[in-house]
């Protein structure tokens, strides 16, 4: 029986909160199809990386695309098995995969620059914000990642309060695990 309100925090473990399209995946705007789902380079050895040095690895993502009715939920889940078969070669297992399926006008709080979903993974999985980091290529992945109290690694050329700007996936691995 494991209770999350008995975790000690001997017990938490860092994690890597990852965004999805345009971190991981190549960004196609909405996507509505499983086809579409490709790895960015060295994403899943960079992962792999991160997972050997004790890390879990969280994706957490807006799919606003549910809520305006241009995509099914359903879809978005097979998206997201798809995911985890284009990581199964490299040895990467995902701890979780959660999405904000809401559009942006309904007061959610899950979907980012609000950290509900990283507030969700911590609960239920026994993760040390703390000693955590997010990924993202949108000011609103940092903005979550800091509101849940993680470091920030922002994938673009600046961002205000990122700790760190890197290019790609594979360099903000190389980051997170220079810092430890
Ligand atoms: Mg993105
Ligand atoms: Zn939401």
């Amino acid at each position: 029986m494991s209770d999350i309100t008995q975790q000690s925090s001997a017990s938490l473990r860092p994690a890597v909160f990852l965004d999805r399209d345009g971190t991981l995946i190549r960004d196609t705007g909405y996507l509505d199809n499983v086809a579409g789902v490709q790895l960015l380079p060295g994403v899943d050895a960079a992962l792999a990386a991160l997972a050997q040095a004790g890390f879990i690895l969280v994706v957490v993502t807006n799919q606003s695309g549910i809520g305006r009715g241009l995509i099914r939920a359903e879809v978005v889940e097979q998206q997201h098995d798809r995911l985890r078969e284009l990581l199964r070669p490299a040895g990467v297992e995902l701890a979780a995969v959660e999405y904000c399926p809401h559009a942006p006008d309904t007061g959610c709080t899950c979907r980012k620059p609000l950290p509900g979903m990283l507030l969700r993974a911590a609960r239920r999985l026994g993760i040390d914000l703390a000693a955590s980091f997010m990924v993202g290529d949108k000011p609103a992945d940092v903005s979550a990642g800091h509101a849940a109290g993680c470091r920030t690694v922002f994938l673009g050329a600046e961002c205000a309060g990122a700790d760190f700007n890197a290019p790609d996936v594979p360099a903000a691995a190389a980051w997170i695990l220079a810092w430890r």
